[in-house]
């Protein structure tokens, strides 16, 4: 263990609705266990409620300059926002890529592997689907998701309605994440990139994403291996050919289809993690898991808190990299501050005993309610230390 004054981590949470709420409660108590234990990091946490009854009652998410406020965290903490009687492009445009896009959050990463005890579709259709073991790079700034376009209403005909949705891709933005997908890569121990496009259909963006990355290939070439796929095509690798598959990077909504994919294919939606990351490090970045505030279950304590934990995990991976502990693309060499990568490593050791043990929720075939999941997985964290 290092010695000296552990470092403190202002991390804030944004719990937000319905299950949000349980799984961030849940991975404050994890966290929370994991630093006590260790001793060499701490981490203290605000909360503030930008959820969906508020929008309802104040007609905003996060209150003016909220978003400003977050750079003074060093991370941030979301669980999941959305209910039904608020249409999800609100929390999305009001919210959710404000803070994406003011904390510089370009790079969106969602790791994929089955956890002991669980069981993939896939177990009938490939030998080993434990080969499965996928970092999906999306790019989080641009492309699909940019926002500009329009309609043109035709009053006098309906049927002549034109609506357009421009994707915006520059080549900051592309080079930028083909860059930190490959460095993923380079550290990864199959060192093997698949970067997915649909050039052959769409002549312009995805044409420029191909060139770019073939550009940034040649600083790589001997250190990384890369192949490059068509999305239609990708889907079919994904379940036919998993173990093929190590890193693979993606535009903004190729990526985002791809990853519940294969988040699906891991077993539940609820295991999957995700890392709004900022490379740069100038601002915090934030994780949260990929499901959402699944209102069929929300109140009832039977949230799967994996993915909560997971993206908890990836959290204090990110922070041991804090005060220069990592290259320029954020990644971490040797044991981090406050030995922070080891507890990240253990926390996950943790979580694949618990599932190993068969402590597990509904959607992965087991009997625990989130506080059973919860518990067990403290318990496990002093034990596996
Ligand atoms: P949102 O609009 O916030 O995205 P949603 O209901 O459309 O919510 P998700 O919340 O991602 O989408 O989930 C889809 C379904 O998967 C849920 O209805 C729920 O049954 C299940 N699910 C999602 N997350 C979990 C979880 N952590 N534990 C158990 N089941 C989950
Ligand atoms: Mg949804």
């Amino acid at each position: 263990m290092s010695t000296g004054t552990p470092r403190t981590f202002n991390i804030v949470c944004i719990p937000g609705d319905g299950i949000g709420v349980d799984i961030t409660d849940a991975a404050t108590q994890v966290l929370t266990t994991l630093a006590t234990t260790f001793g060499t990091f701490n981490l203290k946490f605000d909360t503030v409620d930008w959820s969906s009854k508020n929008y309802k009652q104040r007609g905003y998410y996060a209150p003016e300059g909220g978003v400003e406020g977050l750079k003074k965290y060093d991370a941030i903490y979301f669980g999941a926002v959305g209910w039904p009687d608020v249409p999800d492009h609100i929390s999305l445009w009001q919210m959710i890529l404000p803070i994406r896009t003011t904390l510089n959050q370009y790079a969106n990463v969602r790791p994929t592997r089955i956890l002991p005890g669980t069981v993939s579709p896939l177990s009938a259709c490939v030998a080993d689907p434990s080969l499965l073991n996928w970092v999906i790079v999306r790019e989080n700034s641009e492309g699909e998701y940019s926002g500009h376009g329009g309609t043109t209403p035709s009053t006098a005909h309906a049927a002549h309605t034109v609506a357009t949705e421009v994707s915006i891709f520059t080549r900051v933005g592309i080079e930028r994440i083909v860059r930190f997908a490959f460095e993923t890569a380079l550290h990864r121990p199959r060192k093997l990139l698949t970067m997915v496009t649909k050039s052959n259909a769409q002549r312009h963006g995805m044409v420029l994403w191909d060139a770019i990355f073939y550009e940034v290939a040649r600083e790589y070439d001997g250190r990384v291996k890369y192949d490059k796929m068509l999305v239609d095509a990708m889907t079919v690798r994904m379940v036919n050919r998993p173990e093929s598959l190590d890193t693979i990077v993606a535009t903004n909504l190729h990526a985002d289809i791809l990853s519940d994919l294969a988040a699906a294919l891991s077993g539940s939606i609820g295991i999957a993690p995700s890392s709004n990351l900022d490379p740069t490090r100038a601002f915090p970045s934030m994780f949260e898991p990929i499901h959402g505030s699944a209102p069929d279950i929300a109140g009832q304590g039977i949230a799967n808190p994996v993915g909560a934990f997971w993206s908890a995990a990836e959290m204090v991976r990110w922070l041991a990299g804090a005060d220069g502990a990592s290259n320029n693309e954020g990644v971490v060499e040797g044991a981090g501050v406050g030995n922070m990568v080891e507890a990240a490593d253990l926390l996950m050791q943790a979580i694949a005993n618990v599932t190993e043990r068969g402590v597990k929720t509904k959607d992965l075939g087991g009997k625990s309610n989130t506080k059973e999941v919860t518990d067990a997985v403290c318990e496990e964290i002093s034990k596996v230390y």
